[in-house]
């Protein structure tokens, strides 16, 4: 029995897939957990939802089958330019389409079965004093030995809390909506315009997850999304192939600004950062849905450590995790910010697409770099 029901081991920061993989993790151990997270469940989110095959042997762990949930098989990959030049590849490890409403909402409630306590609200600051966290948020204040910070890319708590990042504004705009039409189940499509891309696969319940981030300034000389559609992106056939030919689900599209993809510290004021809140690759390379998985299952292993004395103080359990957190992900971010950067430039693009062309082998090679390893389970 608790004797300070706002007194936990571990407070998450953030219920998205990085928070509550972790919060299922830490409550199989045993261990008393809070996640804060602001939207309550189910909820669309701005993504690309294809999520690489390196998170299913976890998934397993964690008690999650996606394709009980629908979830659809992905190995085939296609890439165009602009000038609708296109190239061909099979995923070295595959992956599979689920929106986040479904997965999200499955894993709130996987963390709750396992006697998480997952509280709507949103933190508005976090105070570490004494060898304890203090966490105000709208509602109360909590207490904890550890916090996880995995509250997403960008929040106000990062200027809160003073990160260096968020000084810097980021140029990049993302819009996502759900369509009926056809499309294959077993591929994820990756069309270029002029100053942005798109992707493209199905989820679940067979709608056509459609993704697009652009660049700000590009998109602001147009009406609106209906006239930047129509004058940029449509100008790739197959992007404008699919919209023709489809409905969408969706009343308006969804849509975020302030993307940010600068280099971020994995902990910050002893908070342990998990997701995108610790770094984010860029979503050309369409992988930080398994980075913050995998990022959540390195820290819950330490964390878990760390409370049953393997791990013998705080300072070591910063250590380890800022050395498995660079190991981890450090080359695969940089990979996926030069990859995104080539791809920026038009006509770089259509010289590397050329190439793939006459060198079919050079495409699964820039996806191993910028993808994990299937997980293992310890
Ligand atoms: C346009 C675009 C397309 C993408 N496509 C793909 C893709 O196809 N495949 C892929 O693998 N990755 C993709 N990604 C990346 C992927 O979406 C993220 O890497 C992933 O969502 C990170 O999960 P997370 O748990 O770190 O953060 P999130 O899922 O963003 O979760 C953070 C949570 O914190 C909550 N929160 C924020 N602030 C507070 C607060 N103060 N208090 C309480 N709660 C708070 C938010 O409500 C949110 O639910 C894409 C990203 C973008 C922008």
């Amino acid at each position: 029995m608790k004797t300070n029901p706002l007194n936990f081991d571990v407070i998450i920061i953030g219920g998205g897939l990085a928070g509550l993989s972790s919060a299922i993790h830490l409550s199989k151990s045993k261990l008393d957990v809070l996640v804060i997270e602001k939207n309550s469940y189910p909820k669309h989110k701005v993504c690309g939802e294809y999520i690489s095959n390196e998170v299913l042997p976890y998934f397993e762990f964690l008690g999650i089958d996606v394709f009980k949930l629908g979830a659809k098989k992905i190995n085939r990959f296609e890439l165009s330019t602009p000038k609708n030049k296109v190239v061909k590849a099979n995923l070295p490890l595959g992956g599979f389409g689920i929106s986040r409403f479904c997965l999200d909402f499955e894993l709130s409630k996987k963390a709750t079965d396992n006697q998480a306590i997952i509280s709507q609200d949103t933190v508005e600051d976090i105070q570490f004093l004494n060898d304890r966290f203090s966490v105000k948020t709208k509602l109360t204040t909590y207490t904890s030995t550890i916090v996880i910070g995995a509250y997403g890319k960008r929040a106000n708590l990062d200027v809160k809390i003073n990160r260096n990042f968020i000084k810097n504004k980021s140029p990049f705009l993302a819009v996502k909506t759900h369509l009926i039409g056809n499309f294959p189940e077993d591929l994820v499509a990756l069309h270029n315009f002029d100053g942005g891309y798109c992707g493209l696969s199905k989820v679940e319940n067979n709608s056509i997850n459609v993704c697009y981030i652009t660049d700000i300034e590009a998109f602001k000389k147009h009406r609106d999304i209906e006239d930047f559609q129509q004058k940029v992106v449509f100008k790739n056939s197959a992007l404008k192939a699919v919209f023709k030919n489809s409905k969408s689900v969706f009343k308006t599209p969804l849509t975020i600004s302030q993307i940010s993809f600068e280099t971020k510290n994995p902990i910050e004021n002893h908070i342990i950062m998990c997701g995108d809140t610790a770094g984010m690759i860029h979503p050309l390379c369409g992988n930080g849905m398994s980075i913050a998985i995998r990022s959540a299952q390195i820290a819950s292993l330490l964390i878990i450590q760390f409370f049953n004395g393997e791990i013998k103080d705080r300072q070591a359990l910063e250590k380890q995790y800022l050395r498995e957190w660079n190991t981890e992900f450090k080359s695969r971010l940089k990979t996926g910010h030069i990859v995104a950067n080539l791809f920026s430039k038009n006509r770089i693009a259509e010289v590397l697409i050329s190439i793939t062309k006459l060198i079919p082998s050079i495409l699964p090679q820039i996806i191993k770099r910028t993808h994990g390893k299937i997980m293992t389970v310890k």
